[in-house]
């Protein structure tokens, strides 16, 4: 499609694949070409597309009833927010459409609490460099990415950006008297699949804890199972007083939800906040099917064995191809391989390859596979990307054949 024929807002650079249908791993564009989706709607269909019980949930529920607001009760609400708060810390839910409303919701709740235990003052969140939060003004300010800020008037007031690597920072913002909560991804995602270590996520919490701050875990790309565990946090032992939720609690539809506690989310009373979609019953009815399924105890356990598996493909390529990959990170199925040559190409030669990848911060690629991936699917793909690498290794030579 031309852009003067283009009805859509240019901020996307849009891959040409004009998807057909997808199944499973596989996704088929409209020239019947196949790939190997190891982006799967960026880590949000947990279950693979076209997943059966996802399809009669969401049918099933269309027949019934597709939306009433939040005026009336929705059933699968309480039933969607008793199984999360019966696995997780946390004891009340507020659900939204999206990851940036999980955000939004969570950040509004950490001022509304100091305000109604009476320190109004206590405003400022503390985020993260390399982190990502979504798009609202809340979220973006922060993130604190530049490039994400530009163009879009001042930062707001009550947002503090600091580097995980400076301790002397993160104690001062969180000794302040105006500080209110540390946001924080237990593993980053878009900033290049970055892991906290257990102590950096023990010291966020003993900083909230000596100086009255909420911690807010974004466990909205590396939550749902997808490092292994339910929750990435349970990794450190660490548990936070809000947690935001998106992306595969859903399974492919769109939904989101703030957890907290019942003492964090004290001032989050009538009024204080609401949505006319959040939890409508589609996506609770998908919602509490798409759990049914991450959360057993096999899912889970498969996440593991064929994370395993690609880790230790990947720690091989990376000896074989040392000019191409730098470093293996991440944690589970949240995988990245920070490259040699840039990303962006070589997410394209992945492509035309057979291969969806997705970029990330550090010149990293991000593997986001669906958590029921099989191993011959995961060495399929394996094969697919070291065929990528030779491609970029002959187009390498052929180019300094040029030159020379
Ligand atoms: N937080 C994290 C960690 C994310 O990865 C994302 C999306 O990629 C978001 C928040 C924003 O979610 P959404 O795009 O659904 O608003």
């Amino acid at each position: 499609m031309s852009e003067s024929e283009d009805h859509l807002f240019a901020v996307y650079s849009r891959s040409p694949v004009e998807v057909d249908h997808a199944e499973g791993s596989r996704l088929y564009d409209r020239s019947g070409r196949e790939y190997l989706d190891f982006v799967q709607g960026v880590a949000t269909n947990g279950l693979g597309h076209a997943n059966p019980i996802l399809i009669d949930a969401l049918t099933a529920q269309a027949k019934k009833v597709w939306h009433v607001s939040n005026i009336y009760t929705i059933p699968q609400q309480h039933e969607l927010a008793s199984k999360l708060c019966e696995a997780s810390f946390a004891d009340q839910v507020f659900f939204t459409n999206s990851g940036a409303e999980a955000v939004e919701a969570a950040l509004k709740l950490a001022r509304k609490y100091h305000a109604f235990k009476g320190h109004p003052e206590r405003i400022d969140i503390i985020g993260f460099k390399g982190a990502f939060h979504g798009r609202t003004y809340a979220a973006i300010n922060a993130a604190g990415n530049e490039g994400y800020l530009d163009g879009f008037g001042p930062r707001l007031p009550g947002y503090v950006n600091v580097s995980l690597d400076d301790h002397d920072a993160i104690r001062a913002a969180a000794e302040a008297p105006t500080a209110a909560a540390i946001i924080v991804e237990p593993v980053q995602g878009e900033g290049g699949a970055r892991a906290l270590t257990d102590a950096e996520l023990h010291l966020l919490r003993d900083l909230c804890d000596a100086n009255g701050l909420l911690l807010i875990f974004d466990e909205i790309q590396c939550g749902m199972g997808r490092t292994g565990k339910l929750w990435a946090h349970e990794y450190s032992g660490v548990i936070p007083d809000v947690m935001c939720l998106a992306k595969a609690l859903g399974g492919g539809f769109p939904i989101g939800a703030c957890l907290a506690t019942r003492e964090a989310a004290s001032g989050m009373t009538f009024g204080a906040h609401g949505s006319t979609f959040g939890g409508n019953p589609m996506a609770m009815a998908v919602g509490l099917a798409a759990f049914g399924e991450l959360s057993k105890p096999e899912m889970l356990e498969n996440v593991v064995k064929v994370s395993g598996y690609i880790k230790q493909q990947l720690e091989g390529l990376k000896q074989t191809y040392p000019d191409m990959i730098d470093e293996v990170r991440g944690k589970g199925l949240l995988i990245g391989i920070k490259l040699k040559p840039n990303n962006r190409d070589v997410m394209t030669l992945a492509r035309d390859n057979g291969l969806l990848i997705a970029g990330g911060g550090d010149n990293c690629v991000r593997m986001l596979p669906a958590l029921n991936l099989t191993e011959a699917d995961a060495r399929e793909a394996l094969e697919r990307l070291e065929k990528t690498f030779i491609a970029i290794r002959e187009k390498a030579q052929a180019a300094a054949k040029q030159t020379a």
